[in-house]
């Protein structure tokens, strides 16, 4: 059993500043167990604790874990330059709660985007030494061909590597469509290999990062949903 009293939870889970959220209880807006409880020096057990704030219930959550499916025309910066970030399609809570995506896509990338606000699982899904496979579905300019297939699989030298790197399997779907896994995450890697091979990369999806896919989610462009211990099992 973990208590906390009712304003650390709520400032814990995104709802504000410690001031703000003792403001919220005293006004009578946050009920448990539909019971208002105004006092925010109240001492509340946070083992699968459901709260009501504004008519929305929320589960205590000591981390989040979350996997976008992002649109194109959005930015994984915190401080987005060009085009809105990708907080703005999630709950204001998120973003006082610090919500980092795991490894960025390009504005124009679509598809599985991983976000979480604990900062060893952060590092950990990141680091190069997991070898986490990341699937993408490119559509490229050209015709996908056998030596484009080759050269990918074979390894192409990018401008500021130090060496060549290759796909860990890479299958043509259609015409102009290729699908490619990568092991690294390096900037733009995926568009700068299809160009390093003579092609062009004119479309990019994340479809899958470890076993977990983005069709198995059913999520929409620009939907989310929280992810379960089992699906987060499935991420290496
Ligand atoms: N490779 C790219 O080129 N862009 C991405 O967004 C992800 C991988």
């Amino acid at each position: 059993m973990s208590k906390l009293t009712l304003d650390r939870i709520l400032q814990s889970q995104g709802f504000g500043t410690r001031k703000y959220c003792r403001g919220l209880i005293e006004d009578g807006e946050v009920s448990i167990n539909g019971v208002v409880v105004d006092n925010f020096k109240t001492a509340v057990d946070t083992t699968d604790l459901e709260f009501t704030i504004f008519d929305e219930v929320w589960r205590y959550r000591e981390h989040v874990y979350i996997v976008l499916n992002k649109p194109a025309n959005f930015e994984c910066s915190r401080k987005p330059s060009h085009h809105p970030g990708v907080l703005t399609l999630l709950p204001e809570q998120f973003t006082w709660r610090d919500l980092q995506p795991v490894g960025r896509l390009d504005h124009d990338t679509t598809g599985m985007l991983l976000m979480s606000d604990d900062g060893p699982f952060i590092h950990a899904q990141s680091s190069p030494k997991r070898h986490i496979p990341k699937i993408y579905v490119a559509t490229t300019h050209d015709p996908v061909t056998p030596e484009l297939i080759a050269q990918l699989l074979g390894g192409v030298q990018l401008h500021d590597e130090p060496a060549p790197l290759a796909a860990q399997t890479c299958r043509m779907l259609a015409e102009h469509q290729i699908e490619i896994v990568l092991e690294q995450g390096k900037y733009h890697q995926v568009k700068r290999m299809l160009a390093a091979a003579g092609n062009h990369c004119s479309a990019l999806n994340r479809a899958e990062i470890g076993e977990l896919t983005l069709e198995s989610l059913g999520l929409e462009e620009g939907e989310w949903t929280y992810l379960d211990a089992e699906q987060l099992a499935l991420l290496r």
